[in-house]
C-alpha cells in the first residue's frame, strides 16, 4: 500500500542526489533521498572542488564548512626518470582572487568530505538520507511516478530523479541509452592509503618507473594520502597493503616510503558515456546516472553537482506552479555541458596519465567558471553578444552573489528606469524576485557586467543570466518571469 505523497523521490545519495535534495528541501519542496548502501561511501575518489562548485556551495551554505575541511595549495613534487625533481604551483599562472571571481583554485577535498558536509547541510532541513533503500523499479502515469523499492516498499512523488550513478538502475528502466566507449585495455588504482616517509605538504608525483606514473596526494583533513597508479596486470580488488607497497617498491629509487595500511581502494577503467535523453516523463537522470568520463580534469563530481543545481530550481518552481516546459530546460542546457566536458576528459587524457593527477591545471573550462547556456531557450536575448561581453546564459559575476543567494530570481538595475522596473517585479512577485539597485559609484561592478549605460538583468536562482534588457520594460520582463515562476 502506497503511504507516502511527496514532491520529488531522489535515487542516490552522492553528490549529485544530496546536492538536488539540498536545492529541493531549502525551496520548502517535500523531498525523500534513497540510496541502495547500507552505510555512506568512505572514499576520496572525487577530491577536487572545482571554482564554480564552489560559488555554488557558498549558496547552498557550505562552502565554510568546505573550505576549513580542504585545502586550496597543495604544490606538485615531481621526480623524473633522470633523477632530477622539481617543486612547483598546480597552476602555471595563478590568478588572484576578485570579487567577480572569489574562487580561482580547485579545493582539495575528499568526496566523502564532501558528501558529509553536504548531508548535514541536507539535515538541517529535516532530511535524513535513507539507506538500504534500493530502487528496484518505478512506474509512472500522467499525475505522477511511484518508486517501488527492492524490499518492496513504495514511494510516491511527482517526479523522481535518478542520481544513482554510472549503472543508474534509473536510466536502464527509463530505456535510455547510455552511448560511447569502454576502454578495457587499462586499469588505474585509486586508494586512500596511511603513509609513513613522505612530507604531508606536497602533492609527490613519480614520473618514471613500471608503471610510468605513481601519485601520492595528501587529502586534508585526514591522516591519509590518495594514492593513483596504472593497475599493474592482474592486480584486482580488493586491493591490499602488500599490493600497494609492491608498488611503491618497484620505484627502486632509495626513497624509503611505506604504505602502513589501505583503508579504502578501488580501480575504474576509462568508461566515456553520455545519455541518450535526460528525461522519460515524470523520471529525470543526473550526475554520472547521466554521463561518466575519465577522472581527467576532475569534472565528474562537478559536473553532476551542476545538473542538480540546475535540475532543483525548476523542479522546485514547476511544483510550486511554474509551467512545466522550464524543466524541458534541463537537458537543453546540461547535455550540451557535459557533451562539452567528455570532450575535455578525453582531450585531457590523450595527454597522458599525468592530466589524471593534478587537476590538470585550472583554466577557465577546468574551473567550470566559463560554462554557460547562452544558446539555450531561457537565455534572452537568444542572438547572444558577440565576443567576450557578458551575455545572456553566462554565469553572474559573483560581485553580488550576498544578494543571490538563496532561491529567488534576482533582478539586477545598473540605472533608473531598471530600477523602477526592477522594484515592481519585486513588489509583483514578493519572495520570488528580489531587487538590487546598483548605484553608479560600484565602478567594479559595472565593469564586471559589461555596462555602461542603464541595463536590467534578471538572475535566475542558479546564478546565470536569464535575462539582459538594455531598454528595460515591465511587461517584458514578467512575461519572462512567467515561464520561470
Ligand atoms: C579516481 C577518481 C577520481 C575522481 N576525481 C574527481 C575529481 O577530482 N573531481 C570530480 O568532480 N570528480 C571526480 N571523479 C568522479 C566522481 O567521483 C563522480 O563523478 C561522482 O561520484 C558522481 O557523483 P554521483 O552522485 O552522480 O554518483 P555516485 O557518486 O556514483 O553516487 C551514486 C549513489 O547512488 C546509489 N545507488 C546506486 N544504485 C542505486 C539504486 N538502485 N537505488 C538507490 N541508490 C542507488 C549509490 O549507492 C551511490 O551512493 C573521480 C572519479 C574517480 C574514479
Amino acid at each position: 500500500m502506497i503511504k507516502e505523497r511527496t514532491g520529488a523521490v531522489v535515487v542516490g545519495a552522492g553528490p549529485t542526489g544530496l546536492t538536488l535534495a539540498l536545492q529541493l528541501a531549502r525551496s520548502s519542496i517535500p523531498v525523500r533521498i534513497v540510496d541502495a548502501a547500507t552505510e555512506f561511501f568512505p572514499g576520496s575518489r572525487g577530491k577536487a572542488v572545482q571554482p564554480r562548485v564552489m560559488e555554488i556551495f557558498d549558496d547552498l551554505g557550505v562552502a565554510g564548512r568546505a573550505v576549513t575541511s580542504g585545502r586550496f595549495r597543495t604544490p606538485l613534487y615531481k621526480r623524473f626518470d633522470d633523477g632530477t625533481t622539481a617543486i612547483h604551483d598546480l597552476l602555471e599562472a595563478p590568478r588572484e582572487p576578485s570579487a567577480a571571481t572569489p574562487y580561482t583554485r580547485a579545493l582539495l577535498i575528499p568526496q566523502n568530505r564532501t558528501e558529509r558536509l553536504l548531508r548535514d547541510r541536507l539535515g538541517e532541513f529535516g532530511v535524513v538520507v535513507e539507506l538500504g533503500a534500493g530502487l528496484s523499479g518505478f512506474r509512472q502515469d500522467r499525475d505522477g511516478v511511484t518508486a517501488v523499492l527492492a524490499d518492496g516498499r513504495e514511494i510516491a512523488a511527482q517526479y523522481l530523479v535518478g542520481c544513482d550513478g554510472a549503472s543508474s538502475a534509473v536510466r536502464k528502466r527509463a530505456g535510455i541509452g547510455f552511448t560511447g566507449t569502454t576502454d578495457n585495455s587499462a586499469r588505474w588504482i585509486v586508494a586512500d592509503v596511511e603513509i609513513e616517509g613522505l612530507d604531508r605538504d606536497y602533492w609527490h608525483q613519480w614520473i618514471h618507473g613500471p608503471h610510468s606514473m605513481l601519485a601520492l596526494c595528501p587529502l586534508p583533513g585526514t591522516p591519509l594520502f590518495q594514492m593513483q597508479v596504472h593497475a599493474p596486470d592482474g592486480v584486482r580488488e580488493p586491493l591490499t597493503r602488500e599490493v600497494l607497497q609492491g608498488i611503491v617498491d618497484d620505484l627502486d629509487n632509495g626513497e624509503k616510503v611505506r604504505v602502513r595500511a589501505v583503508r579504502w581502494g578501488s580501480t575504474w577503467r576509462s568508461n566515456v558515456r553520455l545519455a541518450e535523453r535526460y528525461r522519460e516523463g515524470r523520471v529525470f537522470i543526473a550526475g554520472d546516472a547521466a554521463h561518466v568520463h575519465t577522472p581527467a580534469g576532475a569534472q565528474g563530481m562537478n559536473t553532476g553537482i551542476q545538473d542538480a543545481y540546475n535540475l532543483g530550481w525548476k523542479l522546485a518552481h514547476v511544483l510550486a506552479g511554474a509551467p512545466a516546459e522550464l524543466l524541458d530546460t534541463y537537458e537543453e542546457e546540461r547535455r550540451p555541458a557535459a557533451a562539452a566536458v567528455l570532450g575535455l576528459s578525453d582531450h585531457l587524457i590523450g595527454q597522458g596519465m599525468s592530466s589524471v593527477l593534478p587537476v590538470a591545471g585550472q583554466s577557465a573550462v577546468v574551473t567550470q567558471l566559463s560554462a554557460h547556456y547562452r544558446a539555450s531557450s531561457l537565455s534572452l536575448p537568444t542572438d547572444g553578444t558577440p565576443g567576450d561581453r557578458l551575455a545572456a546564459g553566462d554565469r553572474a559575476p559573483a560581485n553580488l552573489a550576498d544578494h543571490f543567494r538563496g532561491t529567488h530570481v534576482t533582478a539586477v538595475a545598473f540605472g533608473p528606469v531598471s530600477s523602477k522596473v526592477a522594484n515592481a517585479l519585486a513588489e509583483r512577485l514578493p519572495d520570488r524576485v528580489k531587487a538590487v539597485s546598483v548605484p553608479v559609484e560600484e565602478a567594479e561592478v559595472r565593469t564586471a557586467y559589461a555596462v555602461t549605460e542603464d541595463a536590467l538583468f534578471l538572475i535566475r536562482p542558479d546564478g546565470h543570466i536569464g535575462a539582459r534588457y538594455t531598454e528595460p520594460d515591465e511587461a517584458q520582463a514578467v512575461e519572462y518571469l512567467g515561464r520561470l515562476i
